[in-house]
């Protein structure tokens, strides 16, 4: 499983301030430490950022998309117009549906554990970050960000919120991974014999393929994975060694 962590605003957008206390900064030191937390756990991690640098939400759904992730979590904190007016987490979602919502639960439910008050889980549908990414996504508010008691909690539970965005991740693992039969095509021939040569140049460059006949043609297929990623990094492989390469699945 892939999963795109991404620490909300930076650089020249500090996110919500308060009392000097800047939401980009608490995004990413959160960010770093559930992507630890989950790599740990043997999950493959993608930052869209690593530092303090501006990103718009375009370049970050860009990013996501481009990492063929299976799930993309956003960091924020909340903000309200009145300090200490509100308290709690909620995870925002495109649409109220599906294992992303079922996620978004989870993360506010686990994070009542640290004493968070849970919010619940809302609809945003015009936030780009949701809108334009390709894969389930979800943003979390962990606690406003001017209210002082749920800046306690993010100081003083720190590393129990990452574990518990974490554990929600992980007990959806399964249901994320898009999983299927996954081959990886070299080549689409009218003639065997064509077929057959470029199987041949897959073998010799080390990898293992078959000739499928598909109708009038014959497909050159290499590799067989239920995992979506694993086909991804096979792809990457036939690339690097000059072929032409498209994923096939049978789901
Ligand atoms: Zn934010």
């Amino acid at each position: 499983m892939k999963v795109v962590i991404d620490a909300g605003h930076g650089g020249s957008d500090p996110g919500a301030v308060y009392n000097g206390r800047k939401e980009a900064e608490d995004n990413l030191n959160l960010a770093l430490e559930l992507g630890e937390i989950l790599r740990d756990a043997g999950i493959q991690v993608v930052y869209t950022r690593t530092g303090d640098e501006t990103q718009t939400p375009f370049e970050k759904a860009s990013i996501g998309n481009q990492s063929g992730a299976d799930l993309f979590v956003s960091l924020h904190r909340n903000s309200s117009p009145i300090p200490n007016q509100y308290s709690g987490v909620e995870t925002l979602v495109y649409d109220d549906n599906g294992k992303k919502a079922e996620l978004a639960r989870r993360i506010n439910e686990n994070l009542t554990t640290v004493g968070y008050q849970n919010l619940g889980v809302k609809e945003r549908p015009g936030l780009v970050v949701l809108r334009r990414t390709n894969m389930p996504a979800v943003l979390v508010e962990s606690g406003f960000i001017n209210t002082d008691t749920d800046n306690a909690i993010y100081d003083t539970q720190f590393r129990q919120i990452a574990e518990q965005i974490a554990d929600a991740i992980i007990s959806m693992q399964q249901d994320f991974e898009r999983k299927g039969n996954y081959r990886v095509q070299i080549g689409l021939y009218r003639m065997f014999s064509n077929a057959q040569y470029a199987l041949m140049q897959a073998i010799s460059k080390g990898f293992n393929g078959e000739i499928v006949s598909q109708g009038e043609y014959y497909a050159v297929l290499v590799g067989n994975t239920d995992s979506y990623a694993k086909a991804q990094e096979l792809e990457r492989q036939l690339q690097q060694a000059g072929f032409d390469t498209l994923i096939i699945t049978s789901r």
